[in-house]
């Protein structure tokens, strides 16, 4: 099938801020500076599709209403195994929920250290894996480990594609501990005034055990904070991420652009921009917080 991030126009749109700064460490905020002034989160979920956490997942995003994005590992939908088709079915839900799919490689790749061929089959073979399966482009890119080095910046320049990186990381693969990771998240959003992007991971059970009580703290403590006047958190989409990269009088391009591809890449790309063709980016100061 076509793979829609090949097309320049749709990849400009979705690309995402940011210029190299150096080696090692990629910028943050990783989203840069907050569009409506009020601390701004986005949630992402590396590693799965996985056959049993997921799912979860995905149940407690619905229930609240959020949108993530899910950065998947392309062998989880492509290797022999006894969940590979519920694997599949569940990257095909989580598109069909609404969220966001991103490429995590084949392999969970050390992009910086393996042969340059090789790395950049990691990221071709990842992103295809993906678009095949579910029918879409896969526009978001999160290099493993967080990897940065000049040679993986070309690669993925050459492709139009842009790492997307996080700020806070409760580090829950490693320790599998519940309270550390609430007590992590809690304390970073209580203080947070900017944007962040949370990185968490649905193979993991301790993020299906987390993610309910963040959600809802949330919820709560944006009641307290309205009683009190002060500013709500609001939690990103990346329909809201990709409307910030619109610049004005783009929308009408980008629908024109739609409606020259294919008719099952239309169905996608009315899924990603009907949105922001339907509502104008609204200016910073009409922004409603929520
Ligand atoms: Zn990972």
């Amino acid at each position: 099938m076509k793979r829609l991030c090949d097309l320049t126009v749709l990849c400009l749109l979705l690309g995402l801020p940011g210029e190299a700064a150096g080696q090692g460490q990629w910028e943050q905020p990783a989203l840069g500076d907050s569009a409506s002034g009020n601390p701004e989160v986005l949630f992402t979920f590396d590693d799965g599709p996985h056959e049993g956490y997921t799912p979860i997942i995905l149940d407690t995003l619905k229930r609240h209403g959020v949108q993530a994005i899910f950065f998947m590992a392309g062998w989880r939908i492509s290797k022999q195994s006894t969940y590979l088709e519920a694997r599949r079915a569940i990257a095909r839900r989580v598109l069909g929920d609404g969220h966001v799919i991103g490429n995590h490689t084949v392999n969970h790749a050390r992009l910086c250290t393996i042969s340059k061929s090789r790395a950049e089959w990691e990221i071709d073979e990842g992103r295809r894996l993906l678009a095949e399966l579910v029918g879409a482009a896969i526009p978001y890119f999160r290099t493993p480990y967080g990897s940065r080095c000049a040679r993986l910046e070309e690669m993925l320049a050459k492709r139009g594609i842009r790492h997307l990186h996080w700020d806070m990381d409760p580090r829950e693969y490693l320790h599998h501990d519940s309270d550390a990771t609430r007590r992590y998240l809690v304390r970073k959003l209580s203080k947070l005034t900017g944007r962040a992007v949370i990185l968490m991971h649905d193979t993991q059970v301790t993020t299906t055990r987390v993610l309910p009580f963040v959600l809802d703290w949330i919820a709560a403590e944006n009641v307290r904070r309205r009683a009190a006047g002060t500013p709500q958190i609001r939690i990103l989409s990346y329909a809201d991420v990709a409307r910030e990269q619109l610049a004005p009088g783009l929308e009408q391009a980008a629908s024109s652009a739609m409606r020259a591809i294919s008719v099952q890449a239309l169905g996608l790309m009315d899924r990603l921009l009907a949105p922001l063709v339907a509502h104008p980016p609204p200016r910073t100061s009409q922004v409603t917080a929520f």
